[in-house]
């Protein structure tokens, strides 16, 4: 994993809390949380509810699972491997954004107000909180949406939108690829260096004489094996029993019971 940053490196001021606050913690925030706590930005992840793949009866077209996978332990895992890589997790609806400093505040239907030098919204149809932010455009299609660039950028600088709210399709592995893509545009929108988030065998970089890039990490075959040997273990636990959740039903046909 690259390197913590040091203080200076930090895009934090005195006032700001973290580096990154993720408003939903569905597919696609959860996605770029990993990224973004990865590249040792300091992320919260706001989440007032829960995804909506929690009504899937059964998660058939996410690569890398060819039997299908129950779309809770999905999430499950998704949510563990963000707190793996450093997100810190408020169980809270967001209410409003609002510029604060050099970054924002997030208010809290708790009734609390961070500060953070980035937001990012994940919040598939809900844009609310967004309305106090001049620069967010949002447009109606039925459903709302915000307006963003080709990276996931809306028109106020350090607000980024991804996943279902921003428009792109209905799929999971859409919303994971979008949180992902947008969390290394904000990387890249950092002054820090990036270049990717790879993890190669040793001697990739360094055999052919260049530095391992900042994002990169270079690991020997006993670091190698040592990773995968966790990593059968670790999966041989989530996939050992069924998932105790069942998919929750559309609200309208769960009050007709
Ligand atoms: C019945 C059903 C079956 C589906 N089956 C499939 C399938 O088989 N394959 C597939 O690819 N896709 C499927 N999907 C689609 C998939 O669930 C979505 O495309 C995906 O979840 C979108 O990701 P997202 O991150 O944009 O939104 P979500 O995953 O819904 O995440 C949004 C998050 O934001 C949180 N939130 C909202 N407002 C706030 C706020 N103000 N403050 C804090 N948090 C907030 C919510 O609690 C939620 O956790 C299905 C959807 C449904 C409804």
């Amino acid at each position: 994993m690259p390197e913590e940053p040091t203080e200076d490196e930090s895009t934090k001021d005195e006032f700001t809390e973290y580096d990154v606050a993720i408003v939903g913690g569905g597919v696609a925030g959860l996605s770029a949380g990993v990224y973004t706590a990865r590249h040792g930005l300091e992320t919260a992840i706001f989440d007032g509810g829960g995804s909506i793949l929690r009504r899937n009866a059964h998660l058939e077209n996410v690569p890398g699972f060819p039997a299908g996978v129950n779309s809770r332990l999905f999430l499950d895992m998704l949510s563990d491997q963000a707190a793996q890589a450093g997100c810190t997790f408020r169980e809270t609806t967001v209410t409003a954004v609002r510029e604060a400093g050099d970054g924002f505040a997030i208010v809290t239907a708790a009734g609390e107000s961070h500060r953070a030098a980035y937001v990012v919204a994940a919040t598939k149809n809900a844009t609310d909180y967004l309305e106090p932010l001049p620069g967010v455009e949002l447009v109606d299609r039925g459903k709302t949406f915000v307006e963003i660039d080709d990276r996931g950028r809306t028109g106020k600088e350090g607000v980024y939108a991804a996943g279902r709210i921003a428009g792109k399709p209905h799929q999971t592995a859409v919303a994971a690829g979008h949180g992902t893509e947008v969390a290394v545009a904000l990387l890249e929108d950092d002054d820090r260096p990036f270049y990717h988030d790879w993890v190669a065998p040793e001697g990739y970089f360094t055999g052919r004489d260049r530095d391992v890039p900042p994002g990169c990490e270079e690991i020997d075959e006993a670091e190698r094996r040592e990773r995968e040997d966790e990593s059968l273990e670790v999966m041989a636990e989530y996939f050992e029993s069924p998932h105790d959740e069942k998919p929750e039903q559309h609200p309208s046909v769960a009050s007709e019971d």
